[in-house]
């Protein structure tokens, strides 16, 4: 099998910094921000951004801030501010510091009046929607605001009284005064401030102006001390009027450098956090930890280690080329991480049982019981052995056994021997069958010479099986899972996403047999069921267990038949 390897760190944003450390552009000073807008949770395409703003940070021995965004009061909630908190330490990163946009809103402030007083902003009285309708379009000027030739006194007065309180929401904002003909849309005289009487997480009701995310982001790195400021390409249109800002600005630091790289999307998923909500609001999924959900809440409690997070979302690289990663190489990272940790159990999700029926009984007349020392993980032998117990009844899965076998069907049927792994082989002589025709009890005898799963005469089986003893056996409740998109590119062919959802994304299955050792599972951990993928316990309901991933590895079998 061909594992996925993850290569040494380079990319092109590492490059730049390299080229300004020769240079001496930040005195050999490295400083990033991780800056989610806490609307939401994190999700998958976060960890791209965490893994190369905090990666680029620990490579250059420098330090990234957790930066939360939040300008924005009306969509913003303080518990999303914990979640994102959380989120970045299970990633396996320690923010320098955590800080919020809103802690600057003073300084921000102090700015917007000192551009009022050069001349380089001005209160509009317009709507919102004028304000939009005047900016022109792509070669075609907008229109200057007939409020543009206020004074520096007149906007500064109406400025102090917006933040006062005296007007109410949308009856004016605080405009830089750039180019209403310039190329680029976002230097027409973009919004700076907009009013809005609204309480804030953080700031309470001390504001009712709140600078906009121009305004706010590039004037919050040059305080922090930022020097690469990294973020996604759809801000790359920004970057003149992030500049603009800065140069106008009596800048405490060294005026910083954004950078953008293409954003992460998976094949078969969603990143919009607006859809994932809808998912919750519609009641697709269960909530923002739901297995199915991309967010890390939820790849979390469906068992993906965080270290294949990051292993992923490295080997991946940073480009400025849009493209959709297979979710499948993702996978692979998952499995190969699980397959170093994970412990192996047998469990049999859909139970049938097998009678021995040349089982011996003890002096008692009861079944003997026979305990089977296994391999906890055989990749890593520090794990030890675990012992299940084998007796006369057992449980196998319904689907290792046909009464009439189709073409290369090896497992368990009339007349054919099989092997109980680590056990004894078996041979099935007959089914018990209910009214409807539902295989209920197989009947099979046992070979007492093929003790611990081989025949001294050398024999061969086609197949192995694992099993639980029924009289052992702890029931378990599993989830498996499918995509929950069915398409690759979700929303391709209608454009909306939530069109090409998977009705059959879960199924639950309950009175699930499982050997003793699982009662040792702790929430949250993953272990393998032999033949069956990998499993985590959830982390609050006991007995039950999500598939993480199957076992099958699609994406390294593609590479390798790619050669
Ligand atoms: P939305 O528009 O759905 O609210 P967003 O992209 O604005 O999402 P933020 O929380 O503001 O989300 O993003 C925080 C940081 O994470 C930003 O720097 C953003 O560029 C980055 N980011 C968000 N989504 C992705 C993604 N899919 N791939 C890479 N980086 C991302
Ligand atoms: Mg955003």
């Amino acid at each position: 099998m061909t594992e996925p390897t993850v290569p040494a760190t380079n990319d092109f944003i590492r490059e730049t910094i390299r080229r300004d450390n020769e240079a001496g552009t930040f005195g050999q000073r490295v400083q990033t921000r991780f800056p989610p807008e806490p609307n939401g949770y994190l999700h998958i395409g976060h960890a791209k951004a965490i893994v190369q703003d905090f990666g680029v940070a620990e490579d250059f021995g420098g330090v990234c801030n957790l930066r939360l965004d939040d300008t924005n009061p009306g969509a913003e909630e303080a518990e999303y501010v914990g979640s994102i908190v959380d989120d970045i330490a299970w990633l396996g990163y320690t923010p320098a510091s955590i800080v919020h946009a809103s802690d600057y809103f003073e300084q921000l402030y102090a700015w917007a009046e000192y551009l009022v007083e050069q001349g380089k902003a001005y209160v509009d009285d317009q709507d919102g929607e004028t304000i939009s309708a005047q900016r022109g379009g792509f070669g075609k000027p907008g229109v200057n605001s007939p409020f543009r030739d206020r004074t520096p006194q007149e906007n500064l007065d109406l400025l102090r009284r917006m933040r006062a309180g005296e007007f109410p929401d949308g009856s004016k904002a605080l405009r830089a005064k750039i180019d209403m003909a310039h190329e680029n849309m976002w230097l027409r005289d973009p919004v700076m401030y907009r009013i809005r009487h609204l309480t804030h997480h953080n700031t309470g009701d001390t504001w009712c102006i709140y600078p906009t995310y121009d305004w706010a982001h590039g004037q919050s790195d040059a305080i922090e001390g930022v020097t690469h400021s990294i973020c996604t390409l759809e801000f790359e249109g920004h970057r003149p009027l992030y500049d603009w800002f800065l140069e106008q600005l009596p800048l405490p630091s060294d005026q910083p450098k954004q950078l953008e790289f293409a954003r992460l999307e998976l094949t078969h998923t969603i990143t919009s956090k607006r859809r994932l909500r809808k998912l919750i609001t519609d009641g697709v999924v269960d909530g923002w930890d739901d297995p199915r959900m991309p967010t890390l809440r939820g790849l979390r409690r469906r068992g993906y280690p965080a270290r294949a997070l990051r292993d992923f979302c490295t080997a991946i690289g940073t480009t400025r080329t849009n493209s959709r990663k297979a979710i499948e190489e993702l996978e692979s990272y998952v499995r190969r991480e699980l397959n170093k940790t994970a412990q192996r159990r047998m469990v049999v999700l859909r139970p049938v049982k097998l009678v021995i029926t040349n089982w011996p009984t003890d002096a008692d007349g009861n079944p003997v019981v026979e305990y089977f020392e296994l391999t906890n993980n055989p990749e890593n032998p520090a794990d030890g052995v675990r012992e299940a117990a084998f007796s006369g009844e057992l449980f196998i899965e319904a689907d290792d056994f046909a009464e009439v076998p189709p073409p290369k069907f090896f497992r368990l049927s009339p007349g054919r021997e099989v092997r109980l792994r680590g056990a004894y082989f078996v041979t099935a002589t007959d089914a018990v069958k209910d009214e409807a025709g539902n295989v209920v009890q197989i009947n099979a005898t046992y070979d007492p010479a093929t003790r611990g799963g081989d025949a001294p005469d050398g024999r061969r089986v086609k197949s192995t099986m694992h099993w639980v003893s029924a009289a052992h056996a702890v029931d378990a409740n599993v989830a498996l899972y499918d995509r929950l998109f069915t398409t690759e590119v979700p929303g391709r062919e209608t454009g909306e996403p939530l069109d090409d959802l998977n009705p059959a994304s879960r199924e639950l299955l309950t009175g699930c047999k499982a050997e003793q050792a699982i009662a040792g599972t702790e929430p949250g951990e993953v272990v393998q069921f032999e033949r069956l993928g990998y499993f985590a316990l959830d982390p609050d309901e006991p007995m039950l267990f999500h598939r993480t991933v199957g076992l099958r590895d699609e994406w390294a079998a593609a590479q390798k038949r790619k050669g």
